[in-house]
């Protein structure tokens, strides 16, 4: 992402949405704010923020409000929001999954944590994006949201462990991967199965994929590496 970050603030209390404003600029982020409940919604749907900074108690309608319209937006579903609360016994139901807010700080609060909290959504928030994106080695897709694989217009049929392999396999190019680590990764934790079941996978995989055949190269007692597709 090049052009710098947008935050909308939604306060009413002018001398934290300065404070806040201020921090923010001096990081480099650029700042829209709002300071009654619908002008915050009305703001946050055609401003299209990266992340929202969204008082509790707001005039017009409080911030809860905004929260559960937003999250039933697909435009602004998936936007961050920090919650600002003076009340620390309404936290859990911020945080909680039926309203949606994503972290949450109650006042009084250092605008410097503030700001490392909101990196920290916006991180998070980039890696999801990052995860959706199709993956491509070649002429072969394979589409994490639709979990779709494909070489050219050709659609083939995985299995859930080989399509989470191949995946493992393609966000780590040139690196080598142990059977321990595909193991957790694909299997989980609490899987028991030998490392024997990674060999039996990766040759599946060749067979399905034959154009994985040399790419996907053993490295001896260790484990796996998908060759960089640009070697
Ligand atoms: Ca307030």
């Amino acid at each position: 992402m090049t052009s710098a970050r947008k935050i909308l603030i939604v306060e009413d209390e002018r001398d934290i949405l300065e404070l806040v404003t201020h921090y923010l600029e001096k990081d480099g982020f650029r700042v829209r704010s709002a300071t009654d409940g619908p002008n915050g919604l009305a703001a946050a749907r055609h401003e299209r923020p990266d992340l929202i900074v969204l008082d509790l108690m707001l005039p017009g309608m409080d911030g809860l409000e905004i929260c559960r319209k937003l999250r039933a937006d697909s435009a602004t579903s998936l936007t961050p929001i920090m919650m600002l609360t003076a009340k620390t016994e309404e936290t859990d139901r911020i945080v909680g999954l039926e309203l949606g807010a994503d972290d949450y700080l109650t006042k009084p609060f250092s605008p410097k944590e503030l700001v490392a909290r909101v990196k920290a959504l916006l991180r998070r928030a980039e890696r999801r994006e990052d995860d959706g994106k199709a993956l491509l080695y070649g002429s072969l897709r394979l589409d994490p949201v639709r979990h779709e694989v494909r070489v050219g217009k050709q659609e083939v049929t995985l299995t859930a462990k080989e399509f989470g392999l191949l995946e493992q396999l393609l966000r780590n190019q040139g690196r080598v991967l142990t059977r321990d680590v595909l193991l957790n990764s694909v299997w989980g934790y609490d899987y028991h199965g030998t490392t024997r079941t990674v060999d039996v996978h990766v040759r599946r995989l060749k067979q399905k994929l034959p154009l994985l055949e040399e790419a996907i190269i053993s490295i001896k007692s260790l484990g796996y590496k998908l060759r960089d597709a640009g070697e």
